[in-house]
C-alpha cells in the first residue's frame, strides 16, 4: 500500500466563550458565532477526526490506530495519545486545572491526564492569560478561593503572537479574551473549573465548579516551567523546538523554498498555520495551505515540503 499523509476533517465545538475567528483566520465553515474550538487532530471519542483522502478516507483516526498500528510504529499506547486544537477565546475562559495521568485514571474512568501547551497564533494588543497562582500552601489556596480573593490569587502574564507556554497538569490557567491559540495536549477532556467570574449560562444558571477535585490536583506552590526554544536552521527551513517533554514534542517549521526531511521512526502531527505549499512524497505532491491538518505516518522516511508556509509539528 502506498503511504500517504493522512488529511483530517476538523471538528468544531461551540462554547459560550467562542467567536468567529476560526472562520476569519482559516476559512472554516463554523457552526455558529460562538465557535470556540477546532479539534484538528483528534482520536478522542468526544470529537474524532475523520480521514479525508486516499485509501483510508472515511475512517476515523481512532479506527486507524486500532486497525493499522504499523502506521504509528506499533505503539504501546492504548489510544492515540495527543490532541491538536485551535481555540478562539472571544471571551475569558473559566479558570481551570487538569489532573495528571494517575489521578485521571483513578477518578475519571481511565481517562488520560491533561498536560497541554499553547502556541499563540494571534491576540489583541495587551492580551493576557492566567498562568499559576500565588498561594504558598494548600490551606492558603483553599482560603483565598473561599474568600474570593481572585486578584491576589491568580497570576496574570502578558502574551503576544508567537509566544509559547507549557501548561503541565496541576497548573491553574485560563485563556483570556482576544486570543487565538494552537493547543497541543494529551488526548483528554477532563477539566476542573475553579472560577467562572460569576457568569451565568444561557439558562441563567451559574456554571458548575469542581473545587474539591481542583484543590486535590493543583500544584502548590506554583512552579512555572521555563522553556527555552531551540532554533535550528537548515536548507529552506527554520525549526523552532519549543518543548520536548515526556508527553509531547512541539516545533514550529518555517519553510521558504523546498525543504527536505527524513523521519523514519515517528509519526508526526502537522498543522499549517500560515501560507501554502505542497507536501511531496514518493513522486506525489499534496497541496497544503493554512488551516489544513494532517498526520505523517511512520515509514515515509524521506519527504519534502515546498512553498512559503509555517507549520506546527508535534509527536509523542
Ligand atoms: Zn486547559
Amino acid at each position: 500500500m502506498q503511504l500517504q499523509p493522512l488529511f483530517l476533517k476538523p471538528i468544531f465545538q461551540e462554547r459560550i466563550w467562542g467567536g468567529t475567528l476560526l472562520k476569519k483566520h482559516y476559512g472554516y465553515n463554523i457552526p455558529s458565532e460562538k465557535t470556540g474550538e477546532c479539534w484538528a487532530i483528534s482520536a478522542h471519542p468526544n470529537g474524532p477526526s475523520i480521514i479525508e483522502n486516499g485509501h483510508f478516507a472515511g475512517k476515523t483516526l481512532a479506527e486507524l490506530w486500532m486497525e493499522y498500528p504499523e502506521l504509528f510504529g506499533h505503539p504501546l499506547d492504548k489510544a492515540f495519545p495527543l490532541l491538536t486544537k485551535i481555540l478562539d477565546a472571544n471571551m475569558d475562559l473559566s479558570v481551570q486545572v487538569h489532573p495528571d495521568d494517575t489521578y485521571a485514571k483513578k477518578n475519571e474512568n481511565g481517562e488520560l491526564g491533561k498536560t497541554e501547551c499553547w502556541y499563540i497564533i494571534d491576540c489583541k494588543e495587551d492580551a493576557e492569560m492566567i498562568f499559576g497562582h500565588n498561594a504558598q500552601t494548600k490551606e492558603e489556596l483553599e482560603e483565598m478561593i473561599a474568600q474570593g480573593k481572585w486578584n491576589d490569587l491568580l497570576r496574570r502574564v502578558k502574551i503576544k503572537p508567537g509566544d509559547f507556554f507549557y501548561v503541565p497538569s496541576g497548573t491553574i490557567h485560563a485563556l483570556c479574551e482576544g486570543t487565538l491559540v494552537l493547543e497541543t495536549q494529551q488526548s483528554s477532556d477532563t477539566t476542573y473549573r475553579v472560577y467562572d467570574y460569576g457568569r451565568h449560562d444561557e439558562k441563567g444558571n451559574l456554571r458548575e465548579l469542581h473545587l474539591n477535585k481542583a484543590l486535590e490536583v493543583t500544584q502548590v506552590p506554583h512552579k512555572a516551567v521555563k522553556t527555552t526554544p531551540i532554533i535550528e536552521t537548515k536548507e529552506n527551513v527554520t525549526i523552532t523546538t519549543f518543548i520536548q517533554s515526556e508527553f509531547f514534542s512541539v516545533s514550529k517549521w518555517e519553510i521558504s523554498g523546498i525543504a527536505k526531511f527524513s523521519e523514519g521512526v515517528r509519526y508526526l502531527l502537522m498543522s499549517v498555520l500560515k501560507g501554502e505549499g505542497t507536501f511531496q512524497y514518493d513522486g506525489h505532491a499534496y497541496p497544503i495551505k493554512k488551516g489544513v491538518h494532517f498526520v505523517v505516518p511512520v515509514g515515509m522516511g524521506e519527504f519534502a515540503i515546498s512553498g512559503n508556509c509555517e507549520l506546527i509539528v508535534s509527536h509523542p
